[in-house]
């Protein structure tokens, strides 16, 4: 299939959606498409919806400035000023946007937003009560004519001369190849969800979506793009075995933490850290604890939980036969993931989310705005959206040489065949290549370890040959595996480069385990190097805007 459009929107999750509804509103003339691995009634981050947009700053009740320190405290530092500022400043009108879409958004008896303290400064998370987001945004997507590619996989940028011109993939169903032409490309396509092995060993029981293998990591990598933040590797403690989010759902009204001595945990500002610390010294299990709450209260978190995020929580309980008014819930470990959403990784953009390479935005966890979570994924969508489309405005589609995809689709040809008479299955080799990130990627880290994945990665990149490709969807679980690899590649070299510990567990190294702010206030920027083809690094200063 050969596509050629102004704007290509790559994954139509909360940013992507966002973006193409906002591109066609700003200018209804131009053509917009989404090309989305999944199905984007139900893909990405929200399969259906959210119990809150986690910063809204309200005016006259708080500032952006509010924000900033609020989220330079959680970042440690490690955060440019202008971009979150951009984001806290239209967090209320994409709020109001929301409304105007029919997502409710509760109010108290004074008429005012129900607003939680889960920040170090300020209340800034407002509960939302939207079952039903994900289906909203596909039918704005619908009512503004946007096309709508399906269940394809992006496996390539075009790019050239240091512009991006479009993106190649297939389709995971049918294998068809697909080239699409654009003017200006909005990477949306999440974050790196399957990283390390959640403790299940379920290759898709992972908190965040799976269907993020860390793709637009990649894809804005080996294009040439400037990335940063991978060295804060990230888990949370959240329901056992099923991993699904419920903290501030059931914290922020009343819950308690307890440990296994049966001690309640002093959290500060819901932190996770300090749970997490609890699971390491030998304190473990931890369990949310909510029998002295009001059966009010219990009715309304057992609401939120059964309908908004994953309804299958419902059924998981009473398969367990646990009742929140007597029983316990029981907390474990994550898996390890990248986040340009809920952490610091991502591809590197100023506040018009624009990357390094001309022609090519990113929005939401694919990019670095830290700890952006979805009002960045809105706040972004809007801004890549109105910056393409000024962009297409003065620009012409590029002349593409055919030679360029047909490369593209001859090394996926060339894979599907050789890996034809592979002998290990896709699932296994994926789940070697998380095991070993298990093992020397996540922390705690130190140079012998992490040099360990450095001694691993060549044999695995060669072992691929022996994957076994039956169908196309096979064929696009390899090419995830290539994304994945990459990511570890990347989090290797910014962990090793960073010679610090910082962030709490999320990048302790036993070899500096201290703090260095006098050496270590900068960003570890990583890019593909033009002749080595190797990860180059560079450490920039932070842009705090005079603040
Ligand atoms: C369980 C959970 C609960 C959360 N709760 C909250 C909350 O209450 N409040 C809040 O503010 N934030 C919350 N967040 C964070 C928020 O949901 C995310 O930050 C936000 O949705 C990310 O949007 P995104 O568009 O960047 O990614 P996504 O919505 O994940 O979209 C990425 C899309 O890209 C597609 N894609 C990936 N790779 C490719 C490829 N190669 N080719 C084509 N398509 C591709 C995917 O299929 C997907 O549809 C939560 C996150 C999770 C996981």
């Amino acid at each position: 299939m050969e596509l050629e459009t102004d704007i290509l929107v790559i994954g139509g999750g909360s940013a992507g959606s966002m973006a193409a509804i906002v591109a066609k509103e700003q200018n209804p003339d131009i053509d917009v498409v989404i090309i989305e691995k999944g199905e984007i009634n139900r893909s990405g981050s929200i399969a259906m919806g959210m119990d809150a947009l986690n910063i809204v700053v309200q005016p006259g009740i708080t500032t952006p400035e509010q924000y900033i320190n609020s989220a330079r405290i959680a970042a440690e530092g490690i955060l440019d000023y202008q971009p979150s500022f951009v984001m806290a400043e239209r967090s209320y009108s994409i709020l109001k946007r929301l409304e105007s879409w029919g997502i409710r958004f509760p109010r108290d008896e004074d008429d005012k937003y129900i607003s939680l303290q889960v920040h170090a400064k300020g209340k800034f998370l407002l509960e939302m009560d939207s079952p039903e987001l994900k289906l909203v945004l596909a039918e704005k997507i619908r009512e503004a004519e946007v096309r709508v590619i399906n269940r394809t996989i992006i496996t390539s940028l075009l790019v050239s001369e240091g512009r991006v011109n479009g993106a190649m993939g297939f389709n995971i169903r049918t294998g068809e190849f697909v080239v699409c032409k654009s003017k200006s490309t909005i990477l949306a396509n999440g974050g790196c969800a399957r990283f390390s092995l959640p403790n299940s060993g379920y290759l898709y029981g992972t908190f965040d979506y799976p269907g993020n293998a860390g793709d637009g990591y990649s894809l804005a990598y080996r294009a040439g793009a400037q990335l940063t933040g991978f060295e804060f590797t990230q888990c949370s403690p959240l329901i056992k075995d099923i991993n699904c989010p419920l903290l501030y759902i059931t914290l922020t009204r009343g819950a308690k933490v307890v440990n296994a001595l049966g001690k309640t945990i002093d959290l500060e500002y819901l932190s996770t850290q300090t749970m997490l610390k609890e699971l390491r010294e030998g304190r473990g299990p931890i369990f949310i604890k909510m029998n002295h709450l009001p059966e009010e209260r219990i009715q309304e978190i057992e609401r939120i939980l059964f309908t908004t995020e994953r309804p299958i929580q419902k059924k998981f309980w009473e398969n367990r036969g646990v009742d929140f008014r007597e029983g316990l819930i029981e907390l474990g470990e994550t898996e390890y993931q990248l986040c340009g959403g809920h952490g610091l990784t991502g591809v590197v953009v100023n506040e018009k989310a624009e990357t390094t390479l001309k022609g090519l935005y990113a929005a939401g966890d694919v990019a670095c705005v830290p700890l952006q979570h979805l009002t960045g994924a809105f706040v972004f969508g809007e801004v890549a959206a109105e910056e393409a489309v000024a962009f297409v405005s003065n620009s012409e589609q590029r002349k593409i040489n055919e030679i360029v995809w047909k490369v593209e689709e001859q090394r996926l040809l060339n894979t599907m065949d050789a890996n034809k008479t592979g002998t290990v299955s896709v699932q296994d080799f994926e789940y070697k290549v998380r095991r070993i990130i298990s093992d020397y990627v996540v922390p705690p880290k130190n140079e012998t370890k992490l040099n360990r994945f450095l001694w691993w990665l060549p044999r695995l990149k060669k072992d691929m040959k022996n994957i076994k490709i039956s169908d196309y969807h096979e064929l696009s679980r390899y090419e995830e595996i290539r994304f994945i690899l990459d990511c570890a590649e990347l989090s290797v070299i910014a962990s090793l480069t960073r010679k610090e510990s910082r962030w709490g567990w999320f990048h302790y190294r036993t070899d500096f385990p201290e703090k260095d702010d006098e050496n270590w206030l900068l960003h570890v920027v990583l890019e593909k190097g033009l002749k080595s083809g190797e990860v180059q690094t560079a450490l920039e200063p932070i842009k705090n805007g005079g603040v």
